[in-house]
Order: structure tokens, then C-alpha cells, then sequence
């Protein structure tokens, strides 16, 4: 059959759709880039915030008209919105053909040809406690990172989350198979690789905890920078602190998920961290790794948070001066904690101006960071072309900082020593240098700026 397949959401369904068409191709389905050719309609979906739905439901009404021209066009819906809302996607959702949890990927082809075949209709939303295809190897897109999956599945159950429900528990693959599959990436040329989990750095196989897999990973040849996330601020013990100051091919970047400096909040949320610990952990990280970017999401309005916890967020916003940050109005979803025991007290008006506060606070920030790297050297791995330019090409630093630059000698995937002379909220701009080139001494002024 042909198939089309659109991802929604994060890295994780990103890698979960390259195992999807792992999957399907060994059964000898094709993919096609245009729905208007594809025979099946295929949406790996997500569920952590309600504009992911939206977003999903409106995409849902342009395949019931698509559907109503072509009558045997079969409709599913994947991942972690079909296991949130299984019961309405196959009540209310009549086109849908197909409903299958992010556990349930090895019987679509199984489920595709019960509706093809005998016209029935495949709903699988077993969550299992073992599977974590690390018996496939997902079909990548060509290019500079290739993710991977290390583990599956959540335990932390903070209340605001739908991960722990719809992607089941948490489970670790063996290191040994990562490993072969990071060879495998290695040979088919990426240079970077992104190790994925819902709480990444709590990886533990056996002996090997999660330093123990980082180090292994960089081991590999041909793979010149790791990466990770999303890590829980709950385990970084020093032993993985100092693995990553002492390995220059494991990327000197954290994404360091904040949520709330409030300790009210953050205790509502079951995040197991205060405000205190939180600020110690920053100050250890940066001793031991000067030179460390970090990064961060929040979530304003949670139920209960007052103003004076709001200010607490921007306190530690302030104080830690994150590189930059993900930030969020919160949305309850069903089945969670939060759904269950607190009331959605905080109105939406009330939301949108702390967002929108945060979002100034942050923006100011990281200007300033980024003000800071004008005039140093860094290697950069050139990703793709810009996208407001593509004359010029898109890099990143070591410590995941955008870096604009032109280069008609280079391609994607190569590493180039750009020297950064103007900075943005988003991006810094430089000038690519040659090995034998002279540096010229460049004045580094608070108005060397720019907004890519
Ligand atoms: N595992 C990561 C952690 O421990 O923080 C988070 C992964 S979650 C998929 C990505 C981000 O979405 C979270 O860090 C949080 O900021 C945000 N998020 C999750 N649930 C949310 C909700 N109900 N409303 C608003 N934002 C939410
Ligand atoms: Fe969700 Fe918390 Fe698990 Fe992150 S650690 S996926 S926020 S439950």
C-alpha cells in the first residue's frame, strides 16, 4: 500500500515514526511525500498539550472531506494521542480506520490489512512493559543527527504529565544493542548522534547506568558529537557531571527542565526538587563544566501557582540565566494527576500574562548570553541552509548555540571555525575562518547584533 505519514510533536515521535516505517517497508509498504497519491493516511500523533490535539482534530476534518472522495482511503491514528483518547477517537472520530498506542507499532501492518481486507476496523492500545523495538532499526531520513531511543516509557508521574499514560513504563535498552546501533548510524554517516528518553539520564541496564552508556556511545568512531534529551534535574550525580566535562565528544549543553521556581508548585507537580536544590545543582553543573549551556521549559499557571509563585519562576528564571527556554501555559489533560486532584484555578487571561512576562524576562536574557559569544572562535556543525537566507548555511556550536554564516566550500555534516561576530535572541552570526587565515582582533560592541 502507499502511505503517508505525518509526525506531530516531539523528537521521540520523530524517532517513532522512522520505526513505523521500518516497520511497514518490511512488509512491503512504500511512502509516498503527497497525501493526494497514498491509499492509507497515517498521523503519529502527540498529547502533551491541548494545542497538539487541536491541531490534530483540525487535521482529522481535512481527511473526512478527503474521504468522502476517496472511499477507501484508510485513516489512522498513532502514538500518544490515540492511547490518551482511544475511547473518543473510536467513538466520535467515525473515519478513523485505525487507533494504535506507541506500544502497539509492530501490528499496524497486521491492522492495515484487517480494514483493507475484510473491512474491519484495527483499534491496539496495549501498553507493554518490555517493548522497545530495540530488534528494529528505524528507516532515517539522511542527514547530520540521527536520534535513538535508550529507553521507553516514564515512572515520575508529575502531575501535570500524560507520559507516564500514554507511553506506559519506563524501561531501558540493553547497551550493548545501542551501541550496535549507533555503529550502524556512524557507518551511514551521521556525525552526531541524540540519545532520546522521557527522563534520559535515570537510563540504567543492569550495571550500566547512564555515564556508563554515554561514554560507550562516544567510544564509536565516525561520531564526533552525543547529545541528549530530556534529563530529569533528579539525576545528575556527579559521576555524570564529570564524564561530561572529561569527554569532548559529549556536548557541552542541558537541558535542565525547571517547570516552577516555586516550591509549592513544584511540590503539586511531584517534581522531587526544590527551588534550593535546583540552584545547587545549576552551581555544580557550571563548576565543573565553565563552559556548559543551559536550557530549560516552564510552565506558567499550574493550578494553585500564585503570583508570588509566579515570581519565584522568574527569580530563578533571573538567577540562572538560561540560554534560552521552552515555555508554556499549562493545559490540563485527561487521566493525569493534576485532572484528578487540583482545580484548573488559574484563568486563562491570568496564564497568557505570566507567559507572555516569562517570555520577555527569557528573550532578554539570552540576548545577553548571546551578546557574550561575540567574538569567540567555535567549531560548528553545519546542519542545513538557513531558512531566512539559504544562501547561508545554519551550524551548531558544541553547546547547541545557532550559528549563521556563509561558506561556498561546505556542505552539510562538515565542521567549520566560525568566528562570532553579531548575536540575536535565537541565533548568533559569524564569519567562517580558514586554517592559515590570519585572525583579525574584532571589537566586540553591545551593538554587534542581529535577529535571524
Ligand atoms: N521529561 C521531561 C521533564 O522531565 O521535564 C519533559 C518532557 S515533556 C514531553 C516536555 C515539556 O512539555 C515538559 O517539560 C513541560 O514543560 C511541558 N508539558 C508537559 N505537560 C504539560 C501540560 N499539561 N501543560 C503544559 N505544558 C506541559
Ligand atoms: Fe512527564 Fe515528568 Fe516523565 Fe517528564 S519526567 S515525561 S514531565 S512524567
Amino acid at each position: 500500500m502507499k502511505i503517508f505519514l505525518e509526525t506531530f510533536g516531539c523528537q521521540m515521535n520523530e524517532y517513532d515514526s522512522e520505526l513505523i516505517r521500518s516497520i511497514l517497508r518490511s512488509h512491503d509498504h512504500t511512502f509516498v511525500e503527497q497525501l493526494d497519491q497514498a491509499e492509507v493516511a497515517l498521523l503519529n500523533t502527540c498529547a502533551i498539550r491541548e494545542n497538539a490535539h487541536e491541531r490534530i482534530y483540525h487535521r482529522l476534518d481535512d481527511l473526512k472531506g478527503r474521504k468522502r472522495r476517496q472511499k477507501n482511503l484508510v485513516v489512522g491514528v498513532l502514538g500518544c494521542m490515540a492511547q490518551n483518547l482511544r475511547q473518543e477517537l473510536a467513538e466520535h472520530a467515525p473515519i478513523v480506520d485505525i487507533v494504535a498506542g506507541p506500544d502497539s507499532y509492530k501490528r499496524l501492518p497486521q491492522l492495515i490489512d484487517s480494514v483493507r481486507g475484510v473491512g474491519e476496523k484495527g483499534f491496539d492500545f496495549s501498553l507493554s512493559e518490555y517493548e522497545t523495538y530495540s530488534d528494529i532499526a528505524p528507516q532515517r531520513q539522511p542527514g547530520v543527527n540521527a536520534w535513538i531511543a535508550i529507553m521507553r516509557g516514564c515512572d515520575n508521574f508529575c502531575t501535570f504529565c500524560v507520559v507516564p499514560y500514554t507511553r506506559g513504563r519506563e524501561r531501558s535498552r540493553e547497551p550493548q544493542n545501542i551501541v550496535a546501533e549507533v555503529h550502524r548510524i556512524a557507518a551511514e554517516g551521521f556525525k552526531q548522534v541524540t540519545l532520546l528518553g522521557q527522563n534520559v539520564n535515570s537510563y540504567r541496564y543492569e550495571q550500566s547506568d547512564f555515564a556508563d552508556l554515554m561514554a560507550s556511545v562516544a567510544e564509536v568512531p565516525g561520531i564526533r558529537r552525543v547529545r541528549f534529551t530530556s534529563p530529569h534535574p533528579k539525576d545528575f550525580p556527579r559521576k555524570l557531571l564529570h564524564t561530561m566535562a572529561t569527554n569532548p565528544k559529549l556536548c557541552k549543553h542541558i537541558h535542565l527542565p525547571l517547570q516552577s521556581g516555586s516550591d509549592s508548585v513544584l511540590d503539586r507537580m511531584n517534581r522531587t526538587y526544590t527551588k534550593r536544590e535546583l540552584l545547587h545543582l545549576v552551581d555544580e553543573i557550571r563548576a565543573i563544566m565553565p563552559e556548559v549551556s543551559l536550557t530549560t521549559d516552564i510552565i506558567c499557571g499550574f493550578c494553585g501557582e500564585t503570583d508570588q509563585d509566579f515570581e519565584e519562576t522568574l527569580d530563578v528564571v533571573r538567577r540562572v540565566e538560561f540560554d534560552s527556554a521552552f515555555m508554556f501555559k499549562y493545559s490540563q489533560r485527561r487521566q493525569t494527576i493534576a485532572e484528578r486532584k487540583f482545580h484548573d484555578d488559574v484563568s486563562e487571561e491570568v496564564k497568557t500574562q505570566r507567559l507572555m512576562r516569562l517570555i520577555e524576562v527569557q528573550r532578554d536574557i539570552s540576548k545577553k548570553r548571546n551578546l557574550t559569544e561575540v567574538g569567540n572562535t567555535y567549531e560548528v556543525l553545519i546542519e542545513e541552509p538557513s531558512k531566512k537566507d539559504p544562501n547561508e548555511w545554519l551550524g551548531r556550536t558544541d553547546h547547541y548555540k545557532g550559528v549563521v554564516f556563509s561558506d561556498d566550500s561546505v556542505k552539510p555534516g562538515d565542521f567549520v571555525q566560525v568566528r562570532i561576530n553579531a548575536a540575536g535572541t535565537n541565533t548568533l552570526r559569524g564569519t567562517a575562518e580558514r586554517q592559515g587565515w590570519r585572525r583579525l582582533p574584532v571589537m566586540a560592541s553591545p551593538a554587534a547584533c542581529c535577529e535571524h
